[in-house]
């Protein structure tokens, strides 16, 4: 039997391998994607995320990010601008997880890729390579469920259908988006524009089912109403997309909070969006998948159970969940959008207070051991 088995090697599952490993308890950890993949995501890492990644000794500066310290919301002709409370930087998913898991692997961690759980039963796990027994199994799956062990997620909002795209943009996009993130609202959705490494814009967005299907469920439709925004369509005027077509997913179930019941299995931790589903827009997702790996890996190490660990977590990262699921749902009104852009107008430093108010609070990442600057 395998003490530990850590399933998904996302930031959640690597993160906790590294702490289990740095604790003299290695794990085994299965990924599914035989080699490092894009994902989708906006790929803005905030400040909090950084320094769980710091906590694990892991250089993030050396991935060549881009960094971005100003915010810049716009809805049609109106845009208002801040600064941020912090710099975040902008890396690719490919990039960061691939290093994450090494940084795993080279702590003592045992990483098998290309290796797909496909059902949990107690500690038994039925995979793609055979039958595995743990002892204790931390489920950092993302997305994606696993046979066994699927989310409740009654009541969040799944009607989204998320898009995303890297361009080569030109030199005035460049420059306009140097330092910045730009969050465009849209009829229907909203979407995120900014520098990762290479000087690449990553564009990854958030559609209603609705909107899309009016469009004729057709990317190039979709696009071609992005492009009637003026804003959007300057920035992406010449630009060269780079994959030969946007990632996409659907049904993600933003607002989900995990409730530990007593009929949980007692040795089954869920890490990251398994455990919390914080909408896109706060670009803290990560940061939640981090602060849980590192939770989840105290929690192992200690020996603790996991119904305090899920209760733990849950005291540290529902209020933000909730707040940014209410934003969400406004942000997808056309009143919610004017009144936003109307506030901010006015307002700038809100949107440094909505940014900063939807993230791990500070008093729980000290807690958990952190050194916040
Ligand atoms: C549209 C969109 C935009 C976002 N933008 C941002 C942003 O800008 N900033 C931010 O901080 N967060 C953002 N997020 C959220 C962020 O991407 C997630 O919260 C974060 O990736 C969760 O990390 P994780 O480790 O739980 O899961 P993931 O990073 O998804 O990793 C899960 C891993 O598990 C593997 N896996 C899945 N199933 C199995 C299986 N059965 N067996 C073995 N392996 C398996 C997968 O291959 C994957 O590598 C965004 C999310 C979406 C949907």
């Amino acid at each position: 039997m395998t003490e530990t088995v850590i399933i998904g090697g996302g930031l959640a599952g690597a993160a906790a391998a590294t702490l289990l490993a740095h604790a003299g308890k290695p794990p085994l950890l299965l990924e599914r994607d035989a080699a490092p993949a894009d994902k989708i995501c906006g790929e803005f890492l905030s400040t909090e995320a950084q320094a769980h990644l710091a906590a694990l000794g892991f250089d993030v500066g050396r991935l060549g990010g881009a960094p971005i310290s100003r915010i810049r919301l716009v809805a049609g002709a109106r845009s208002a601008e801040a600064a941020l409370p912090f710099t975040a930087i902008g890396v690719s998913r490919r990039v960061l997880d691939a290093a994450l898991l090494d940084h795993a692997a080279a702590a003592g961690a045992e990483i098998q890729r290309g290796v797909s759980v496909r059902g949990i039963d107690g500690g038994s796990l039925a995979t793609s390579a055979g039958p595995v027994n743990a002892g204790t199994v931390l489920l950092a799956s993302g997305k994606h469920e696993v046979r066994g062990a699927a989310r409740d997620t009654k009541g969040t909002i799944d009607d989204l259908i998320g898009f995303k795209q890297y361009f080569r943009v030109d030199a005035a996009a460049h420059a306009a988006l140097a330092g910045m993130i730009e969050v465009h609202l849209f009829d229907g959705g909203y979407a995120g524009l900014q520098l990762i490494e290479g000087g690449v814009a990553n564009l990854c967005l958030l559609v209603t089912r609705a909107r899309f299907a009016a469009l004729g469920r057709n990317w190039d439709a979709l696009f071609a109403a992005l492009m009637t925004e003026p804003l959007l369509a300057r920035r992406l005027a010449d630009a060269q997309p780079l994959l030969p077509k946007p990632l996409t997913i659907s049904g993600v179930p933003y607002g989900f909070i995990h409730h530990a019941s007593p009929t949980d299995p007692a040795r089954l931790f869920r890490m990251g969006d398994q455990a919390g589903v914080i909408p896109s827009f706060s670009g803290d997702g990560m940061s939640i998948a981090l602060h849980s790996g590192r939770l989840a890996a105290h929690a192992v190490a200690a020996g603790a159970d996991a119904a305090t660990y899920h209760a733990r977590l849950r005291g540290d990262v529902a209020r933000q969940i909730r707040l940014a699921t209410w934003l969400q749902r406004a942000g997808f009104s056309g009143i919610g959008q004017r009144l936003m852009i109307g506030v901010i107008g006015i307002a700038p430093a809100l949107l440094g207070a909505i940014a900063g108010a939807t993230r791990v609070p500070e008093p729980a990442l000290k807690r958990a051991g952190l050194a916040i600057s």
